[in-house]
């Protein structure tokens, strides 16, 4: 399969609206996602677009969901966006035409000065997450590369001037550095006042050096930790990835000073009504919460019942914090596959990630005569740390349908795991599957 360069930039930004603007970084962090790829994976790298070829691609933005600059999420390696030398010009441009759009911008924040900083206080809907690290310019050198380390804390002091709201970010490296230095991160977090701060665990592949890569539990480690200290912050701070295994809509943070901070809510709350209606999971809950204008919700706290108004308008964010587990449109899709699972015997491969999530679902929804079955598949290829299913492929699949003696009339699986053409990071085909086990593929 020949991908054109021109084909793969105009459907990142039709299908995912996302809007890339170059590859390059300048930086080398030590737990760099794109380092540790195994040599067979695909990936595309650009460069710096020609501001020709970016002001082509806004064309293609939908101004109605959120549009996303400098996150990989496609095969396009993204690196800082702020290192573009036309970022302003860029930032102009989309500012003339979509004035409103909700922008999420992730950047390292080592090349943002007062010009960037004009043009992105422009943006009223503006997310910006910054990842920090560290607690200190020296952190910042070791683990991170960065040169001019102290520019992101010279950043950060600006940015209540300038009247903008950030996301702080942490890959936690506290199995090299210890808790201490999570805790000075946070620390000096404090002293700028992010509305959130995420702390990531690293995903390292089996091609990450030895003295990088850690055994053991250290999720938990972090999440005790956190648990911990978490009350001693005034902002939430968030453990990715989160390890869900139930559907209940349980908030796992609250905005400072948000309306849902206002009307009392907390973390760990769960939201069972939003106006009297069941909430279906917690992106259901997040979405209509945010529709909604001033949201009546019970809560269960402490197992009590409370009842919530929240003061907000319609479309306004609430502050609530909620992990990502199923849409409403997806769980209705899933649970009509299953109950087709009494006449068409059905395999679901998960990642392991999503494996204790869907395992409830499929438990509270499932009867003895359906012939289904939910299979795990492990990120063999990739190795080491990673469990998501982004980063699954064909390989694995064939693994986890290895110990089943018979087939399944139909696989389904996550549609993540494929591009827009039907291939998956080494350039094999779902329709493989198709061939090799004689079943229907379906991906969602
Ligand atoms: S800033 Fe991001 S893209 Fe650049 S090296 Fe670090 S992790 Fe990789």
């Amino acid at each position: 399969m020949n991908y054109s360069r021109e084909k793969i930039l105009f459907d990142t930004v039709q299908r995912d609206n996302i809007l890339p603007i170059t590859s390059k970084c300048n930086l080398n962090c030590i737990f760099c996602s794109h380092k540790n790829n195994p040599p067979e994976i695909k990936t595309f790298s650009f460069g710096d677009l020609s501001l020709n070829v970016i002001k082509q691609l806004i064309e293609f933005i939908d101004p109605e969901k959120p549009l996303i600059i400098g996150e990989s999420a496609t095969r396009i390696i993204e690196g800082e966006p702020f290192l573009h030398p036309e970022i302003n010009t860029v930032l102009e441009v989309l500012y003339k035409e979509y004035p409103k759009i909700n922008l999420k911008i992730t950047t390292n924040g080592s090349h943002i000065g007062d010009k960037e900083l004009y043009q992105l206080q422009r943006f009223k809907n503006l997310e910006l997450n910054i990842s920090v690290n560290g607690p200190d310019a020296e952190a910042r050198k070791i683990l991170m590369n960065d040169k001019n380390a102290e520019n992101v804390f010279i950043l950060l002091s600006k940015l209540k001037k300038y009247g903008i709201l950030f996301q702080a970010s942490v890959v936690s490296m506290h199995h090299i550095t210890g808790l201490g230095f999570i805790k000075r991160t946070l620390d000096r977090m404090e002293l700028y006042g992010p509305e959130s701060l995420r702390i990531f665990l690293p995903g390292f592949s089996r091609h990450a050096p030895d003295n990088l890569t850690f055994s053991g539990n250290i999720y938990n480690e972090l999440n005790d930790f956190i648990d911990k200290v978490d009350g001693d912050y005034s902002y939430p701070i968030i453990i990715e990835p989160q390890i869900i295994s139930n559907l209940d809509a349980a908030t796992a943070g609250v905005i400072d000073k948000s309306p849902a901070y206002i009307a009392g809510i907390e973390k760990g709350d769960i939201i069972e009504e939003i106006d009297e209606d069941k909430a279906e999971s917690r992106v259901d809950a997040f979405y209509r919460i945010k529709k909604t204008k001033n949201p009546n919700l019970k809560i269960v706290r402490d197992n009590k019942i409370i009842n919530l108004k929240i003061v907000k308008k319609s479309g306004e964010k609430s502050g609530l914090i909620m992990s990502y587990d199923i849409s409403p449109f997806m769980k209705e899709k899933f649970l009509g596959y299953l109950k087709q699972c009494r006449n068409i015997s059905t395999a679901v491969i998960t990642s392991e990630l999503a494996y204790p999530m869907l395992k409830y679902l499929v438990d509270k929804n499932s009867k003895d005569n359906y012939k289904f079955q939910l299979i795990k598949a492990e990120n063999k290829f990739f190795g080491g740390s990673i469990k998501s299913a982004g980063l699954l492929l064909n390989s694995d699949i064939f693994s986890a349908l290895e110990k089943y003696s018979f087939s399944f009339e139909r696989i389904i699986l996550p549609e993540i795991i494929y591009d827009y053409y039907g291939y998956d990071l080494s350039m094999s085909s779902y329709i493989e599957l198709e061939k090799k086990y004689k079943s229907e593929i379906i991906l969602i």
